[in-house]
C-alpha cells in the first residue's frame, strides 16, 4: 500500500484546513511558548467555552482525547467494578475500551442494517440489574435515533453519554449532539471533523456537579489546592491544542455543510451501482462516507491501485476483538456488525474534496463492476 501522501484522493487536507487562519495560529502560538504559560491556560478556557456555546450546554472541559473523555465521563457517574454499561458492537475500540478501563463490564447490543447503528430494540433485553449506563454512539458522523435510547434510561434510572467522536456538530431536532444525554464525549483526533494538531478531547455537560468531579478527575483528583479528594488522572487539553481548535472552531458548520453536499453528490453518482448506503439523514456530518459492497476486498484493492485512500472502519467489530475476549462473545453474537465489518468501504471524503478528484473515485467504482459483469456474462 503506499503511504497517504503518495494517494491522489486523499483522505484528509490540513492544508485547506489552516488555510486563512495559520498566521494568527501561529502567532498565538508564539505568544504563549513564550509566556511560559502552556497548561490549563486561559487559551484553553477560552476553547472550552467557545465549545459549550457551540454545543448548547452548561460546560465543556478539555482533556487529553476522545478515549478519556470516555473514561473520565464514567468515573463521574461512579461506574466501575460490578457494573454494566451497554453499548454497540459496531464502534470504535475506544467506545468499549473505556467502560472495560473502568472495571466496569461492556454490554453488547447488534446494530441496525439500515443506518448501521445501535438497534434500540434490542436494549431492553440487555438491560440487568447491574446495568448502570448506556454508551449512544453517533456513528461516522450520523446522529443516531436517540429518543428510544432517552426513553429506556428514563425508565431504568440508566445515564445516557454520548459518544460523538464521529458527529461533533450534528444536531438532532434543534440540539446539538453532546448536549442531549447527562455527558457528551469528544475526540479532536486529527481525522476527526474538529481536528486538532495531535490528540485532544472534550467533555459536555450541563450538570453544574457533574463539571466539578469531572475538573478534578482531569486534573490528579483535586478538589482544592493540593488537596486531592479521590485517584484521578492527569489528562488535560494542551493549550497549543486548544488554540488551533479555536480558530478551526467557527468553520466546522461550513465544513460539515460542504461534506454533506459531497456525500450527496457520491450517492448520486454511484446510485445504479449493486452498492448500498447507510440511511440518510440532512443532519449527518459524514466524519466517514461508507458503502457497503458485497465485493468489499477487491474493490478496495482496485480503488488504492487507482490512487484513492479507501480505507476499511472497522474490519473486526468489538465482540471479534481478542482484547474483548474474555466478556465470552463469540462469532455470530451479532450478525449485522459481522456483516458490516466484511462489506462497508470508506470512500474519501473531506470539505474541500473537489468534482474531478470525486470523478476518479466514481469511474474507478464504476469501471470496477463493469468489469465484473463483463467477466461473469
Ligand atoms: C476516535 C473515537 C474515539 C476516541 O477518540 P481519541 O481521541 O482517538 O481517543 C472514541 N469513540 C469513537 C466512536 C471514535 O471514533
Amino acid at each position: 500500500m503506499p503511504g497517504a501522501e503518495n494517494f491522489t484522493v486523499k483522505r484528509g487536507n490540513s492544508r485547506f484546513e489552516l488555510a486563512g487562519i495559520l498566521p494568527e495560529v501561529l502567532s498565538e502560538i508564539e505568544r504563549t511558548l513564550l509566556s511560559g504559560n502552556v497548561i490549563l491556560s486561559s487559551e484553553v478556557s477560552r476553547f472550552e467555552q467557545a465549545f459549550a456555546s457551540y454545543i448548547g450546554c452548561g460546560y465543556a472541559l478539555g482533556v487529553n482525547s476522545g478515549t478519556d473523555a470516555l473514561i473520565l465521563a464514567l468515573e463521574a457517574l461512579d461506574i466501575g467494578p460490578g457494573d454494566e454499561v451497554i453499548t454497540v458492537a459496531n464502534t470504535f475500540h475506544a467506545t468499549a475500551l473505556a467502560i472495560s478501563r473502568t472495571g466496569a463490564r461492556p454490554v453488547l447490543v447488534d446494530c441496525r442494517p439500515d443506518d448501521f447503528m445501535m438497534d434500540t430494540d434490542q436494549l431492553k433485553a440487555a438491560v440487568t440489574d447491574r446495568t448502570r449506563a448506556v454508551i449512544a454512539v453517533h456513528l461516522f458522523g450520523r446522529p443516531l435515533d436517540i429518543e428510544p435510547i432517552v426513553a429506556l434510561c428514563e425508565h431504568y434510572g440508566l445515564d445516557l453519554i454520548e459518544d460523538c467522536a464521529q458527529a461533533v456538530g450534528a444536531r438532532i431536532g434543534n440540539r446539538r449532539v453532546g448536549s442531549i444525554g447527562r455527558i457528551g464525549c469528544f475526540s479532536f483526533h486529527p481525522s476527526k471533523n474538529l481536528g486538532a494538531a495531535g490528540d485532544a478531547g472534550i467533555i459536555t455537560t450541563s450538570d453544574p456537579k457533574l463539571a466539578e468531579r469531572l475538573r478534578g478527575l482531569r486534573y490528579f483528583g483535586q478538589r482544592e489546592r493540593k488537596v486531592h479528594g479521590e485517584l484521578g488522572h492527569n489528562t488535560k487539553l494542551d493549550t497549543l491544542q486548544a488554540i488551533v481548535l479555536y480558530h478551526k472552531l467557527p468553520m466546522l458548520d461550513g465544513w460539515n455543510d460542504r461534506r454533506r453536499e459531497r456525500a450527496s453528490r457520491y450517492r448520486a453518482q454511484l446510485s445504479g451501482l449493486p452498492l448500498s448506503f447507510q440511511a440518510p439523514d440532512p443532519e449527518h456530518v459524514y466524519h466517514l462516507f461508507q458503502v457497503r459492497s458485497a465485493e468489499r476486498d477487491e474493490l478496495q484493492k482496485c480503488l488504492v491501485a487507482a490512487g484513492v485512500d479507501a480505507i476499511v472502519r472497522y474490519p473486526k467489530p468489538i465482540h471479534l476483538q481478542p482484547a474483548f475476549a474474555s466478556l465470552g462473545y463469540g462469532p455470530g453474537a451479532f450478525v449485522v456488525a459481522e456483516q458490516l465489518a466484511r462489506t462497508l468501504l470508506c470512500l474519501p471524503i473531506r470539505p474541500d474534496l473537489d468534482d474531478q478528484h470525486m470523478d476518479l473515485v466514481v469511474t474507478t467504482i464504476s469501471d470496477f463492476y463493469r468489469t465484473r459483469t463483463l467477466a461473469q456474462a
